[in-house]
């Protein structure tokens, strides 16, 4: 027997979906991803990009505040057990994964399927359609929600990948407020609207940002460019690309050596963080052209305020369809649409 909903992807968006389907009886099945080393580098494990982080503290919902009893009873103790940091009687604001085991926890209480493995192929021009999992398994479906979401470009150095979480970081609206980047200098790696976006937010925190751009111009609008040239705290330097991340094991960023390419000059500038905006991978490689996508990559949505792709019955969600605000508040919204989106679709059916 086919499914009635088959959920790609485990961040909010999925979770919001499975939520949603299974509170309207449709039972659905998640494919949450898979643990393997491979999604563990390219940051796409189980639970998504939110997981990858500490506090969220714009997550509505989730105010900075005394969380140990309230956790205590909506998480398994299991859960916590192995893979949760340990509850203290301390304020704090939600943590990514907190928030992430919250939520597919409520997505279980209401009857979501779960299985821990990659989509790897799947075919949307038949009926049910089908897909194939990392496991070689292979499952049928009436409708199907992709929410595999999007990973951030990274520069790909090892000095990088040490301070992830300790001050380099792909996401300034995410983690610009945290104390670390407070009065201090931070580095802003890209020139495109996002690298300008971040440069100016983080502006409100930090004493002077030092944006790096790897040639003479900005791949960034024109208004943007003006937000940048003329902000007093954003310091800009061309044709610079980073070296490595320094820092210490205890403290995190301490600074960035980078060099000029045009000149091969190396310089250090001291800061407390890095941010990259080199653009984001989303992750529909496994689609394989079964589903139109935009000219950045993005699952193209066909219809204003609707989550419908290109294939009637297959609906997009979060990160993976949205190149422009990629929050998990967003994700969550989109996701909550898709499975209303589904479920209407499967009524109009009679399935
Ligand atoms: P994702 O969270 O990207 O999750 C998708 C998941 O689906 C993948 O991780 C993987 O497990 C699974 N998957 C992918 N491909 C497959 C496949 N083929 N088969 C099965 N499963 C698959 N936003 C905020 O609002 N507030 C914050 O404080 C915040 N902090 C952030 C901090 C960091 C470090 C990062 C990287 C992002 C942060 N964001 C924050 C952004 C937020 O995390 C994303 O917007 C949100 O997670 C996107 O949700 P999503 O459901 O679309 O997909
Ligand atoms: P983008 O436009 O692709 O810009 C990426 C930037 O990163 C470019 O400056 C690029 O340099 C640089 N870069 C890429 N790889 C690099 C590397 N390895 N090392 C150093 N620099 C590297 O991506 P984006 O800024 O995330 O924007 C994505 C889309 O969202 C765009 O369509 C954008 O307009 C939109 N957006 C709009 C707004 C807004 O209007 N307010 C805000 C955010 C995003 P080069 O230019 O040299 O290639």
């Amino acid at each position: 027997m086919p499914e009635h909903v088959v959920i790609v992807g485990s961040g909010p968006a999925g979770w919001a979906a499975a939520i949603y389907a299974a509170r309207a009886n449709l039972h659905p099945l998640v494919f949450e991803g898979a643990v393997t080393e491979e999604n563990r580098v390219s940051g796409t494990l189980p639970l998504g990009q939110l997981n990858l982080t500490t506090e969220v503290e714009n997550y509505p919902g989730f105010p900075h505040g005394r969380l140990k009893e309230f956790l205590e009873t909506a998480i398994p103790e299991k859960v916590r057990e192995d893979s949760l940091p340990p509850l203290t009687d301390e304020d704090h604001a939600v943590t990514g994964p907190e928030l992430m085991n919250l939520m597919r926890q409520q997505a279980v209480n209401f009857g979501t399927k779960i299985i821990t493995d990659d989509v790897v192929e799947v075919d949307l021009k038949n009926r049910p359609f089908k897909l194939k999992t990392l496991e070689g398994k292979e499952y049928e479906t009436h409708t199907m929600i992709i929410a595999t979401g999007a990973k951030a470009n990274y520069l790909g150095l090892e000095s990088e990948e040490k301070y992830k979480n300790r001050g380099v970081s792909a996401c300034a609206v995410c983690d610009g407020a945290l104390p670390r980047f407070r009065n201090k200098p931070l580095v802003v790696v890209g020139g495109g609207d996002t690298a300008v976006e971040e440069a100016t937010y983080l502006t409100k925190y930090a004493s002077e940002v030092h944006m790096f751009l790897r040639r003479d111009q900005f791949r960034a609008s024109k208004v943007m460019v003006d937000r940048a040239t003329s902000s007093p705290k954003i310091k800009i330097h061309h044709f610079t690309e980073v070296d490595e991340v320094l820092g210490s094991d205890k403290g995190g960023v301490t600074g960035v050596r980078a060099h000029n390419n045009k000149s091969g000059e190396k310089h250090e500038i001291p800061a407390s963080g890095l941010f990259l905006a080199i653009g984001h991978t989303p992750n529909t490689s496994f689609l394989k052209g079964q589903v139109e996508l935009n000219e950045l990559g993005y699952i193209k949505y066909t219809q204003l305020f609707r989550t419908y792709t290109s294939v009637e019955g297959v609906y997009a969600a979060g990160d993976v369809a949205d190149d422009y605000y990629r929050q998990a508040i967003t994700s969550a919204g989109t996701g909550c649409m898709a499975a209303l989106d589904a479920e209407r679709y499967l009524a109009s059916k009679g399935i």
